[in-house]
């Protein structure tokens, strides 16, 4: 049977391997030596998964400008779960992206049936002000959905390059779907590439942290990325399998192509709608590129030029590599030329008053689970601990939470407890304990039968008191520093 990811829905993901196969999500595990001091979401494998995050690792490594995305609905109130977007994207900023914060009213509104006034309120109150207490920094943009013309106006222009069918195969809409719905799912595509935007730097990275159920969102806005652009840089392959890197601009003007034709320097072949690079040039071009390589001449692929061109790819494929750094090397300068490449097509496309955007990466995260086993539900208190809970209540959950224990004191001591089935011990992983340490402590102590559920729970409850109790004072703060945040409301 196929995992069904819907955002509208409560739909619980059993097996996240699946998400690989299934929707080529990719394992985040790999990826993590190449990310400077790693959020603990990555380190402890909270973020299981990632599309294109290469592109966002790189850009944090060489200072490269990229951005961070994400949305809330304003629907109720703001959860751990939410806490856990929020930290993200707040790690994201420190790392130094532009940060971009959409309240998805629109989306309230179409699937709610909440109105303005009562979206914002919520908006505000629940969302933004912990979104500042956790550390949000004022250079960051928050918006309404309703109030920000650019995601307005982008919304109206995506619309017009999707259709019922492929929306009905992106999240199952049916004939009963209403149309204000279609166009806040057009809205969240206009959210995820504005950062992207002429008056924000123009095309970059932006990644947009999320759990796997958003996924329908980012396929949909890396689709539109593509068909908005008027080139796209893609890597295709000949008939030999070795790989070129073609632009092609649907519908492109010509003048645009030639103009492109005569900044990119090296071999290059033009056809009626895209031009196909079969050579990159050599020393000054990669000068450009900030890249350095010692005594070329020396290594047997860089002989001449650097090619990244068929012939090229043909002669280092993978069985021939004799050495591993220079297969590197090939790498880098590919990975750089297509990036100096994007930027060309870039600054042409914004001279041609076209848009260029990069498909957006994104990461996914394990749900947190209901603090009595099974799903969290805005419905059931209990399942969950709000933000803006008080901070006894929230210790109380706590010391009410299903454990991964044993019935008696005995047999737990005997067979040891199950640590993943506990949401006791999902709360120190996920909000509660900073330290690696201690948690792998915790976790071996709870394996081997020498920990007591009686202990974790004492220490998580205060934990969480404190956690609480320092939030909300840090909320009031916020509320007094409003102002000196970029909010844009709904006018
Ligand atoms: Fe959970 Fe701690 Fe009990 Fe282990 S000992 S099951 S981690 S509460």
């Amino acid at each position: 049977m196929h995992t069904k990811l819907d955002p509208w829905s409560s739909s619980e993901i059993n097996d996240y391997s699946k998400l690989f196969e299934e929707f080529g999500i990719s394992p985040f595990d790999n990826l993590l030596p190449e990310i400077p001091s790693p959020h603990m979401y990555m380190r402890r494998r909270v973020i299981f998964g990632h599309r294109d995050y290469e592109q966002i690792a790189e850009a944090m490594r060489i200072g490269a400008p990229f951005s961070v995305m994400d949305g809330f609905m304003p629907s109720g109130k703001v959860h751990l779960g939410h806490k856990m977007v929020m930290d993200q994207i707040i790690w994201h900023q420190e790392m130094g992206a532009s940060a971009f914060v959409g309240i998805a009213d629109r989306e309230a509104f179409s699937v709610r049936g909440f109105s303005w006034q009562k979206c914002r309120e919520i908006g505000v109150e629940e969302y933004i002000l912990s979104l500042i207490a956790l550390g949000f920094k004022p250079d960051g943009l928050i918006y309404f959905q309703s109030g920000c013309e650019n995601v307005k106006d982008l919304a109206f222009e995506l619309g017009a390059r999707v259709n019922f069918s492929e929306l009905s195969a992106i999240y199952g809409f049916s004939g009963e779907t209403n149309l204000s719905h279609m166009i806040s799912v057009a809205t969240q595509a206009a959210d995820i590439l504005q950062p992207q935007l002429e008056e924000f730097g123009g095309p970059k990275p932006v990644v947009v942290p999320v759990g796997p159920d958003q996924d329908p969102h980012l396929r949909l806005t890396r689709g539109l990325a593509g068909k908005m652009s008027m080139f796209r840089v893609e890597e295709r392959e000949n008939a030999n399998g070795g790989k070129y890197l073609s632009v092609r601009g649907k519908g492109a003007p010509k003048e645009a192509l030639q103009e492109l034709k005569k900044r990119i320097p090296g071999k290059v072949k033009l056809y009626e709608e895209h031009l196909d690079i079969i050579e990159t040039p050599n020393y000054p071009f990669l000068e450009r590129l900030g890249l350095q390589i010692n005594q070329p001449e020396k290594k047997k692929y860089f002989t001449t030029e650097i090619e990244v061109g068929s012939k090229f790819a043909n002669e280092i494929k993978p069985p021939e590599f004799s050495e591993y750094e220079e297969y590197f090397v090939f790498r880098k300068v590919w990975k750089l030329t297509r990036k100096i490449l994007e930027e060309i097509v870039a600054e042409v496309t914004a001279e041609f008053g076209g848009y260029a955007f990069i498909p957006p990466a994104s990461t996914y995260h394990r749900f947190m689970s209901g603090l009595q086993g099974g799903k969290m539900s805005s419905s059931i208190p209990d399942s969950y601990i709000a933000l803006t809970d008080d901070p006894k209540e929230g210790a109380k959950k706590v010391k009410r939470a299903k454990t991964g224990g044993c019935v008696t004191l005995e047999e737990q001591k005997k067979l040891g407890g199950k640590p993943d089935e506990c949401s006791v011990f999902e709360l120190m992983l996920f909000h509660l304990l900073g330290d690696d340490e201690e948690l792998l402590e915790i976790r071996q102590e709870c394996v081997s039968g020498t920990r007591m559920c009686g202990s974790c729970k004492q220490l998580a409850a205060e934990k969480m008191y404190e956690f609480l109790k320092d939030h909300q004072e840090k909320r009031e703060l916020a509320r007094e520093h409003l102002d000196e945040y970029k909010i844009i409301y709904k006018k």
